[in-house]
């Protein structure tokens, strides 16, 4: 090997491959004739399609956002956080979330839940509508809107700062109607500690010009046919899922039910500092997996690698994530 490498002639040696057959300084790269290619830099578009029964589902990503790691655990010693992401090789500091949201076409409506965090969210975040144009529609395509819950990074979206307008402007919205009153009116203001101040001002920015085209609705409605929301309580006071079903087939949009892609399924009892009534929460986490367990659903969850998909095992007494494999074509 050449000096500097962290791959040791050891190492390469007991894996039994290339090293062993190529020696000191080979590759297996071809050389390039005409010199360094350019480096690109920037990111491809953000979006997965599949089928799903007789629907078309996109789930388009809106880049993703890092936040401290002590966020994690409010009811757990900080050290075995720290030991518990340091064992699964994550970043003992910052969290890196991803946000996936997806975009529903039934045949007859385009219905898309969440729309991200927006241009004031975080600089890494608010591709919503660049990666929704990349997949082929335009904001103006857009149905319906079903908001889960009024955190930043899913409806700061709502209001185009540009434009001073809504971002998808013929669309009608869903929300819960408990989510609706706690950002709306004083209760969020009174309630929440005064590191999430910042999310109340912005809620009520978001949801106020949307107000006279948003159905608000008990947690458990169908939206539309095979689209049904499911409540989910506690992450925020009106917060709900989504369970989409076509022609048999099942998926579980967990939104925030579920936030971390180890913590949330090995350790469900870890409350974190963003679900506002943390026993609630945790709740609703085990009863989501529950429900994702038993079924073999298809589970989307709004945080975890993109584009999010996969299914819920159980595993002891806690649950484990087994990512979806990707489907080509079709
Ligand atoms: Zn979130």
């Amino acid at each position: 090997m050449t000096g500097g490498s962290p791959f040791s002639r050891r190492d390469m040696l007991r894996a039994g491959g290339a090293a062993s057959i190529l020696g000191a300084g080979a590759t297996l790269l071809p050389v390039r004739a005409q010199g360094a290619a350019e480096m690109k830099g920037g990111q491809v578009p953000g979006y997965y399609r599949f089928k799903h029964g007789a629907f078309e589902i996109t789930v388009l990503s809106d880049g993703a956002y890092t936040l401290p790691t002590n966020l994690l655990g409010s009811n757990v010693a900080p050290e075995k956080v720290v030991a518990f992401l340091e064992k699964n090789l994550l970043d003992p500091d910052e969290r890196i979330s991803h946000v996936n949201i997806p975009l529903i076409n039934t045949g007859k409506e385009l219905i898309l839940v969440d729309v991200g965090g927006g241009m004031n969210w975080m600089p890494t975040a608010g591709k919503l509508t660049d990666n929704l144009r990349a997949s082929g529609y335009e904001p103006e395509d857009v149905d319906t809107v079903i908001l889960t819950h009024g955190h930043p990074d899913h409806i700061w979206g709502l209001i185009d700062d540009f434009e001073e307008a809504p971002s998808f402007p013929n669309a009608k919205y869903v929300i819960s109607a408990d989510e609706w009153d706690f950002w709306t009116t004083s209760r969020a203001m009174d309630t929440l500690p005064e590191m999430f101040l910042g999310f109340a001002v912005g809620a009520k920015k978001q949801l106020t010009p949307v107000a006279e085209k948003t159905r608000r609705i008990k947690p458990g409605a169908e939206i539309s046919p095979g689209i049904v929301t499911i409540p989910t309580p506690g992450h925020t006071p009106g917060h709900m899922s989504v369970a989409i079903e076509s022609e048999g087939e099942t998926l579980l949009v967990t939104a925030d039910a579920l936030t971390h892609p180890f913590i949330s399924f090995a350790h469900p009892g870890w409350w974190p500092r963003t679900d506002i009534d943390p026993e609630m929460a945790e709740k609703s986490r085990r009863a989501m997996m529950e429900m994702a367990a038993d079924g073999k659903h298809l589970t989307l969850v709004y945080h975890i690698s993109f584009p999010g998909l996969g299914r819920v095992a159980r595993a002891g007494t806690a649950y484990r994530w087994v990512p979806s494999t990707w489907q080509w074509g079709g």
